[in-house]
Parts: C-alpha cells; structure tokens; sequence
C-alpha cells in the first residue's frame, strides 16, 4: 500500500485541498480522502495532481515522420498525398524500427501528460504481405514498447482487407495490412497472449468503412462477443463521405447507425463531416467519439462540430494519431481553437455548471477516453488505476493562480515542460522529468531513424 498527499488535486468535482490517495498493491486507487492532513509515511506530492489523460487513438510508427511532410509540392496536397508518403515508410519498416519507434513515442507520450494509449495497430506483415511466422509479431513489438515505457496499453489489432467501399481489393502498398476474418481472429489470439503478458488489454477494431464490408464485421463482432472496445475510423474526409455516398446512398456514419447497434463499446474516430442528424445520432447514443485535433489540422481534414455534438450531450476523448504533436494539452488547446476559429467567438466548449473551458475540455476527455478503452481509468476516484501527472509546483506561471484558473493556464498557457512527475498503476514512470528507459530508448529511435532515411 503506498498513500500520496497532495496539496491539490483535481478530483470530479474539481480542485480539492489536502487529498489522500490510498493506492494498492496492484495500482488501483483504495480510497481518496480530501481536507485531510498528511500522515507519517505518506509520500509528499509537490504540485497539482491531475489523473493523467487517456490517447484514444496512435498509430505509433507514424511517429518516424511526423513533421517530415510539410512540404507544398502539391497545389492539391491534402490527406490523400501525405497518405502516399506514409505508405513509402510503411513499406520499409521491421519489426525492430517498429518497437524502437514506438517505445520511444510512448516515452515521450509520458512526458506530454498521457497515461495510457490506445494502439490502431494495423501494420501487421511484412513488406509484400507474407506475415511473419508469429501472425502477431509486430503486435508484440507495440506491447514491449509498452511494457518498456510503462504507459498504459490497449492494443486495437485493426482488420483490414479491402481498398475501398463495396469489398474492392487492396493496391499493393496496402499488403501488408491485409487479413481476412480467419487469419484476423488468429491475430486476435495472439494479441490476447501478448496483452496478458504485460497485463494490458485489447479491443476489436475496423479500420474504416472502405476497408471492410458489412459482412466481415458482423462475422468479426459475432466471433467476439462481449465488452471490449470497437474502434473505427469514420468520416475523416469529405471524398469519403463523397465515396460512400456514392456507393450506398448514405453517409458514413448514417451508415453505420443504420447496419449496427452503435452502443457504448464504440469509438468512433474523426467523425469530422456529419451532419446535424448524425451529431443528434451520435450524442444520443452511448458512443465515443474519438477526435485527434492536431492530425486533422495537419492533415486539413475539416473541423468536428465538437460545440453542437457538446450540446447534443456526445462524449469525446482525444488522440495524437499520426503523432505531429505528443501533447494531451495541445490537443485540448486544438479542439478548442477550431471551435473558436470556426464560430468566431472566444470559450466554446464549456458545459454544465463550469464555465472553465479548460475544466470542461479535460474533464470531458479523461471520461470519453476512459470509456473508448472501457477501463477504470481517468480519474482519481476508488475504484480507478493509479494514473497520475503531477505538475510543477514551483513553476512561475502556476505559483499565484487560484485553483479555478490552474487548468485554464496550463491549457493555454503553457507546454508539456509544466509535467514533473507520472504515475501508471500506481509506480512512478517519470520523476522530475526524467524516465528511466530514455536514453535507451533515444539511442534505439535514432539508429531506427538513420536506417530509414539511408534506405
Ligand atoms: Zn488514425
């Protein structure tokens, strides 16, 4: 049993004084006590405690190119041509490049405030599409990344199997993702023996609705019945819904509500284009959208109607997906900004009886990403894993502010640097800045970097 003391920390109602957090042996939270003096033995936390935020959604290997694309050769760049640069690697990565990378992000994830990462593993065999002997070897590389960092891990092996609405087949550069429901549920089996190893959990997962058909779903949903998660991309670009349009008469995500019982397992990725009904459809249902604001600028895939799908009563959590920012701050700060810079007006997305757009932003994307992983996570509560971000107490910037405005200035004010301390399940996995694996970790990411820049 370890118990914390901390002057501050922001427990469902908001900040609380003097808070207690009984912690077991197995990393979950005992009991949480507030106004309560420290005891003899208690470990002294010395800044703000915050549970740390839930990544919905990463693609880890994308990590080796981010910021590397910027670049305007195209008049018509868009999703579409970064995608081609994006397959380029893929076709060159190893299982070794594919652990260091992810070992290495997953670190640095730590460092940006997140806690646990959802992983939309799709890059399953090797170049050309032949898997490997072990059908789940790269899966295994994305859980000892895991289990080196310590973050927090749900693994999304992601069925893949068709280039396009309506079942049409893969382009050759997509091979390597390709399995079909049979080889699929054998992947599924070996992701089970990699998470139990490292004690982390997995959920089913359709890359999108041009990747698989109706009937493959169903039969991966009917061999797999019960509460694990179900994330899918849905609705990220407007020649998607364009495709898909043209293909059924109806919109993705109409789409899907109208074939499926969308229910609280879901986590729908992007959902950017909907519609007035389909933000109604997805705020009335128990769904999860799962939104990843930095990507989508980057990409200039659209912006999500996050204020109307907020008032509609949706749930969202947040993602770094290609990984252009490592930053649970800087993906809050986002999501609010193209409200703020499609409507015009200042402080969005506030809801119910706090008008802190920071306390709504993060208290909505703890619950929203706890729930896309369906795990006891996202908040300092009994019951919930010990996953903590501890921030810097002395910090200028922070030393004067009331508690009602220390989010708010840490959202907007401030960067990743304001995180001291991390906690996942209970053990320390960053102190003082510092993670014990990353100067291992530096050296893996860059002799991985400097092979695939030579290829
Ligand atoms: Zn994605």
């Amino acid at each position: 049993m370890k118990v914390l003391h901390a002057p501050l920390a922001w427990l469902a109602d908001g900040w609380q004084s003097d808070v207690r957090v009984e912690i077991d042996a197995a990393g979950a939270i005992k009991a949480v006590s507030r106004g309560a003096a420290p005891q003899p033995g208690d470990e002294r936390i010395a800044g703000p405690l915050l549970p740390g935020m839930p990544n919905l959604h990463s693609h880890a290997f994308q990590r080796a190119m981010a910021g590397l694309a910027e670049e305007a050769l195209n008049p018509q760049d868009s999703f579409w041509t970064w995608r081609e640069l994006m397959y380029r690697l893929v076709g060159r990565l190893t299982p070794e490049q594919v652990q260091a990378i992810a070992t290495h992000l997953y670190i640095e994830m730590l460092k940006g405030g997140y806690t646990s990462v959802a992983e939309f593993h799709y890059l399953h065999h090797q170049p050309g599409g032949v898997p490997y002997a072990n059908l789940a070897e790269m899966a295994e590389r994305i859980a000892a990344a895991a289990e080196a960092s310590g973050i927090g891990l749900t693994l999304l092996p992601t069925f893949y199997a068709h280039g396009g609405f309506g079942g049409q087949p893969l382009a050759d550069k997509q091979l390597r993702f390709r399995n079909d429901v049979e080889h699929y549920l054998k992947l599924i089996d070996g992701v089970d023996r990699a998470c139990k190893r490292i004690d982390a959990d997995w959920g089913l997962c359709f890359h999108s609705l041009r990747a698989a058909t109706e009937a493959e779903m169903k039969a991966v949903l009917a061999a797999c019945p019960g509460e694990r998660p179900i994330h899918i991309h849905i609705a990220e670009q407007m020649k998607e819904v364009e495709d898909c349009r043209a293909w059924s008469n109806r919109r993705p995500v109409e789409w899907l509500y109208d074939k499926f019982e969308i229910d609280g397992r879901w986590c729908l990725i992007h959902a950017t284009h909907v519609s007035p009904d389909e933000v109604h459809m997805m705020g009335h249902s128990e769904a999860v959208v799962g939104l990843c604001p930095t990507t989508e600028a980057n990409l200039g895939d659209g912006i999500f109607p996050a204020q109307e799908f907020l008032a509609a009563n949706g749930a969202f959590g947040v993602g770094s997906d290609s990984h252009v920012s490592v930053s649970a701050l800087e993906e809050l700060r986002w999501l609010e900004y193209g409200q703020r810079l499609s409507h015009k007006r200042r402080n969005r997305l506030s809801a119910g009886d706090r008008p802190e757009v920071a306390d709504t932003l993060y208290s909505a994307a703890l619950h929203g990403g706890a729930q896309a992983v369906r795990k006891h996570i996202g908040a300092i509560a009994a019951g919930r894993r010990a996953d903590f971000v501890v921030l810097d107490g002395d910090h200028p910037m922070l030393a004067n502010v009331a508690p009602a405005k220390l989010l708010g200035r840490w959202l907007f004010g401030g960067n990743d640097s304001w995180v001291k301390d991390v906690m996942v399940g209970g053990k320390w996995v960053v102190t003082d800045r510092y993670h014990a694996g990353e100067a291992a970790a530096h050296d893996a990411f860059s002799a991985a970097m400097s092979a695939l820049m030579a290829a």
